[in-house]
């Protein structure tokens, strides 16, 4: 820390993203990224907008704003397009929190919340999950605070039923409501057909997993025009060109291929289920997942030891050192080869240590 960082700053714990290693080939199951190239058309369409690359990007993102609008079925004055669902969160918090209305998310949750709290400078409260990972949703039912819920949860992949968010929207009619729906394109049921009903929901998904583009950095938000004003609002107070032009034009053109990005996540939820049936034939247990990971643990192995143990064999998974799910790995799915080599290294580990 130099001596001339803000003491405003001076506490901040950055988020620690999961393992990016450029020196070794390995098989990365720990980021929960896409096993399958980004589409063709995606690639086609980036491409050619690199020709343009000497003028900014349109702050107003209409081509892209409007095919996510038609594709959900939403007007486009509903939708706000990011780099990343990170920074439609961060204007989220940003936007919709303060000192009288705080933050809440479950304990165990996206590791990004509390530090988007704590660089906007707004409080957050945890509440605790119920001991199988589920939400009890009553704990969020009229509670005053601007509500935080990953629908599938990360890292375990525990999803709601719509019938249930719509409860802790409907009884909050006075806060927002945030749906972080990064990973509801492998199994749950996304809440934007509520965006219509209810003014304060937004609903945020990203284009990192089933579409296959972490590298472009793209995300948006759905909600009530109202909400999605306030967030542009933030947004041209930051930065009006934050989604480039490459990757404006490859979104407009994954779009365009609804069947590749469709077939590809029916391809990793059978492989999900696959790799689940396997580990569980060896003793794992694991939550009901609904997202692109599997979160295991092994009553016999420790969690920080699989994943070392796994590393040193090539294969990248995540582990957590938070208190109640340190004896679990968070497993990302990935092509079917790359699961088999995970099953036979899980069993060369489990010969030697148990
Ligand atoms: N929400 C959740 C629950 C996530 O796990 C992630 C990715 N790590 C994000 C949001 C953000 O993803 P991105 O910024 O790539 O859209």
């Amino acid at each position: 820390m130099s001596r001339y960082l803000s003491p405003k700053q001076s506490a901040l714990v950055p988020y620690t993203p999961g393992e990016q290693p450029r020196e070794r080939t390995y098989i990365k199951l720990n980021t929960n990224e896409s096993p399958f190239p980004p589409s063709d058309k995606a690639i086609k369409a980036a491409a050619e907008a690199a020709k343009k690359l000497n003028l900014y990007s349109d702050p107003t993102c209409k081509a892209l704003t409007e095919t996510i609008a038609a594709l959900y079925g939403v007007n486009p004055a509903s939708v706000i397009c990011t780099n990343g669902s990170d920074e439609v969160l961060d204007f989220a918090f940003q936007a919709f929190c303060d000192d009288n209305t705080p933050a809440v998310f479950p304990d165990i949750t996206y590791g990004f919340y509390p530090v988007f709290a704590a660089r906007n400078h707004v409080p957050f409260e945890t509440i605790p999950l119920k001991d199988d990972f589920t939400v009890d949703i009553k704990d969020y039912c009229g509670i005053g605070k601007t509500i935080f819920i990953a629908n599938p949860n990360a890292p375990t992949g525990v999803a709601l039923k719509v019938s249930e968010i719509e409860q802790i929207v409907a009884s909050n009619p006075h806060n927002v409501v945030v749906v972080d729906e990064a990973y509801v394109d492998f199994g749950a049921e996304s809440c934007v057909k509520l965006t219509g009903k209810y003014d304060n929901l937004l609903v945020t998904q990203t284009f990192s997993k089933s579409r296959s583009m972490a590298g472009a950095r793209l995300g948006f938000g759905i909600g009530n025009p109202k909400l999605i004003a306030d967030l542009h609002t933030i947004r041209y107070s930051t930065n009006p060109y934050n989604v480039n032009s490459m990757t404006m034009a490859a979104g407009v053109g994954v779009l365009a291929d609804e069947a590749y990005t469709r077939r590809n996540c029916q391809t990793v939820m059978d492989n999900r289920a696959y790799t689940a049936t396997e580990l569980q034939k060896r003793g794992f247990e694991m939550t009901d997942s609904y997202a692109n990971f599997i979160f295991v643990k092994h009553p016999a192995l420790d969690g920080g030891k699989l994943y070392e143990k796994l590393k040193e064999m090539g294969i990248l998974v995540r582990h957590f050192t938070a208190p109640r799910i340190s004896d679990y790995n968070r497993i990302t799915i990935g092509a079917k080869a790359e699961m088999d080599a995970l099953i036979s290294a899980i069993d060369q580990i489990l010969m030697e240590e148990t």
